[in-house]
């Protein structure tokens, strides 16, 4: 049996009528871009995430620019961000203008590191005569774009606490973390809401999938939500008139209607998700591999939390990781490594001048990392498979 990474097949079966349904009723009504649908989906994820304000946009990526873009974030600022991401986090601030200045992962997490972040300000930063911080280049440092990466929130107490010392701007890249939670003082709080700002992707192989590129913004101030709104259209208010300079970063009335109908699934599909998840670390103990591999950390369970992980991917870290993906290539796993190369080893980003050495750990665990197979539908048939093929590999 083959075992694919991601299925959508079951996810597509289940869901057809009410999504066809669904874009009958747009197709119909003629209104295709920020209309009633756009409007009621930001309303659905106000309530899911229990956030005050939600914006819909175009995709994730340029829900991180525009975000940037309404903290006047541009040259002459350097943003504090993980060089172990996707490339969008780090791209988005390149665009503005900005400087990305990286911060290397905890291993365990694989989210940025809190006390790196204070590393980082210690040793390429100083205070100015007005009180900011200032890379040595000069650049001003007063926003962090930290991303919850796999599915799992960073810790979030210690970011918060470095946050406010250096008094900077969280911008959250909760693309890969819809519905995760983190135990936030008294509460339980999800991805997104713990900083000033946090985005969302729904690109079709994120936790909650559009039909094509779609994104979102949630956020708790009501000035800034404004802004989003105006930058999401060219900066323009009233209609013709450009205070500032936006995009077009709308989203679809079709993405929103297909999402509409899903979300309400995504809790169950994150469960599903954790279900498989124990099942995994459950059979690959039983199998005698807890020792040879490195299964993805769980620190917040037990904490009262539902979506304390909400595994978008499944990462383990393995000895010898291309081999391994090589072997369970040809038992016919597929497998992906996300990522190869640490951000700050990326060609476009040379005239950064950081070299191989600079972020040990985001280069380990690109040596290192494997996302095995998960979705909420695989079964328990195709995990054994996964696994009897982990184990030959490493009996
Ligand atoms: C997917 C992703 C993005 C970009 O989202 P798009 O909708 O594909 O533009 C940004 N950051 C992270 C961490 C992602 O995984």
């Amino acid at each position: 049996m083959r075992v694919p990474l991601l299925d959508l097949n079951e996810q597509y079966r289940t869901l057809a009528e009410p999504i066809h349904e669904a874009i009958r009723a747009v197709l119909a009504s003629h209104r295709f871009i920020l209309g009633p649908q756009v409007k009621a989906f930001e309303k659905a994820i106000c309530a899911y995430c229990k956030a005050p304000h939600a914006i819909g946009l175009s995709s994730g990526t340029d829900a991180l620019l525009a975000v940037l873009m309404a903290f006047g974030v541009g040259p002459g600022d350097a943003v504090i961000t993980t060089p172990y991401t996707f490339f969008a986090t780090a791209g988005c601030i390149a665009r503005t203008g900005a400087r990305p200045l990286f911060v290397d992962i905890d291993p365990i997490t694989y989210n940025i590191c809190p006390s790196a972040i204070q590393e980082c300000f210690e040793k390429n930063c100083q205070r100015d005569s007005n009180g900011e911080w200032k890379t040595r280049s000069g650049e001003r440092v007063r926003v962090i774009v930290l991303v919850h990466l796999f599915g799992l929130c960073c810790e979030m107490d210690a970011i918060h606490e470095v946050s406010e010392h250096y008094r900077l701007d969280v911008i959250e890249d909760a693309a890969q973390a819809i519905g995760a939670e983190y135990p936030f003082g008294e509460r339980a709080a999800k991805a997104g809401t713990m900083g000033e700002a946090g985005c969302f992707s729904f690109y079709p192989s994120k936790n909650l999938g559009a039909a094509g590129d779609a994104g979102m913004i949630i956020c708790r101030d009501e000035k800034l939500a404004r802004e989003l709104r105006i930058f999401r259209e060219h900066g323009m208010e009233p209609r013709y008139y450009h205070r500032v300079i936006g995009g077009n970063f709308r989203l679809d009335e079709i993405q929103a209607a297909i999402l509409a109908v899903k979300l309400p699934y995504l809790e169950r599909w994150s469960a599903a998700r954790r279900a498989a998840a124990d099942f995994y670390r459950a059979e690959l103990a039983r199998a005698g591999l807890a020792e040879k591999i490195t299964l993805p950390a769980e620190p917040y369970r037990g904490r009262g939390l539902t979506n304390h992980h909400i595994y978008h991917q499944y990462v383990i870290r393995a000895p010898m990781r291309d081999d391994l993906r090589e072997h369970l290539a040809k038992r016919e796993i597929e497998t992906a490594i996300y990522y190869p190369l640490g951000l700050h080893e990326q060609k476009c980003f040379a005239y950064l001048g950081y070299k191989k050495g600079d972020f040990p750990q985001a280069e380990r665990a690109a040596r290192e990392a494997l996302a095995l197979p998960i979705y909420p539908e695989i079964s328990r048939e195709a995990q054994r498979q996964v696994i009897g093929a982990l184990s030959e590999f490493f009996n």
